[in-house]
């Protein structure tokens, strides 16, 4: 084997950390694969290792994670953050010796890692932070797709297979480790409108901010190979609106964090196609500078499609789970 190995992407950006603006390195490794691999939304269960072997899947991760310090200097970036198509604390999906790798390659920089709740577990985290951690303030930040904190919308909508009390538990784990805590959120998944997915939106940012030092709000796109991408084709399903998005955000008492991935494309966030570049540049912003300032001018603005979300908005009707069978 090589000795570095391309990982599925990278790259240097800025976002804001605890308050703060930060140079970034995000980079995105090919690893085993989710464990859970169930969500109805996700395509990212599709990207896995099939190499085999517990030892050939470290030497790839590690070859992926030496090809990133071959190719960026410690010196550019400030905030390391790791994704891989899952969660970085499942030891199946990545072995623990590669977090040793990982903390060695940030040590002494503040990193996010992505996992589910069950794999949050003391020891994953202070074997993270052994050698990451060299006094810098916060040096590591799980991040948890929680989605909603809906534990109904959560289970029938996508089918994510844990309980808002699990995510409050994986909290209460990372806290006495002095790890930080950010809560991706998920606007609209399936079998929302689009009212009931900004009231699922705003009521969740307003549940989770308690628990969370860094909130974040994901617009559901819709990925390839996926349940979610059958009921789009078939025309049951629609992403968010930006205008929901602009909305929930205008509202939210607390700062969040949006990427509008996707932002303007069919298959992402859209608004009518004239406005949303806009928009999607106003959300950007936003994220780093929580200044709601800018968001409000570009409402301010507005343009013809609003009214079109806004019909939606009273004349969309929910198709209802029953309450009894
Ligand atoms: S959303 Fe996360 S937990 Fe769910 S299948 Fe995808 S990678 Fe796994
Ligand atoms: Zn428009």
């Amino acid at each position: 084997m090589s000795a570095s190995i391309k990982p599925l992407a990278s790259w240097k950006g800025q976002d804001r950390y605890f308050c703060e603006v930060m140079s970034s390195l995000t980079c995105i490794f090919l690893s085993g694969g989710c464990s859970w691999n169930r969500c109805r939304m996700c395509g990212y269960k599709n990207d896995r290792n099939t190499c085999g072997s517990r030892k050939e899947l470290i030497e790839h991760m590690n070859a992926q994670i030496a090809w990133i310090s071959e190719n960026y200097a410690s010196d550019e970036y400030e905030l390391g953050k790791i994704f891989t198509s899952g969660s970085v604390l499942d030891p199946v999906e990545v072995p623990h010796e590669v977090l040793d790798s990982f903390k060695r390659l940030f040590a002494g920089k503040s990193v996010i890692i992505e996992s589910r709740v069950e794999y949050v577990t003391e020891d994953a985290l202070s074997r993270f932070l052994s050698t990451l951690d060299q006094g810098q303030l916060h040096p590591l930040t799980v991040a948890i797709g929680l989605e909603t904190t809906n534990d109904a919308v959560r289970d029938k909508s996508i089918n994510k297979g844990f309980s808002f009390e699990d995510f409050v538990h994986a909290a209460d784990i990372c806290y006495d480790a002095g790890v930080g805590v950010k809560a991706y959120l998920m606007m609209k998944p399936l079998f929302l409108t689009e009212q009931e997915a900004m009231a699922d939106m705003q009521n969740s940012i307003a549940e989770v901010a308690p628990y969370a030092d860094i909130v974040s709000m994901n617009l559901c796109t819709v990925q390839g190979r996926t349940e979610l991408e059958q009921y789009w084709h078939r025309g049951e399903f629609r992403p968010p609106y930006l205008w929901s998005a602009m909305k929930v955000l205008l509202n939210a008492d607390t700062a969040v964090t949006c990427d509008p991935i996707g932002g303007g494309f069919r298959r992402g966030p859209h608004n009518c196609g004239i406005c949303d570049k806009d928009i999607v540049a106003a959300i950007n912003e936003y994220s780093l500078n929580a200044d709601k300032s800018i968001l409000q001018a570009v409402w301010d603005v507005g343009c013809s499609c609003k009214k079109e979300w806004e019909y939606v908005l009273d004349n969309e009707t929910p198709w209802n789970m029953p309450l009894t069978d």
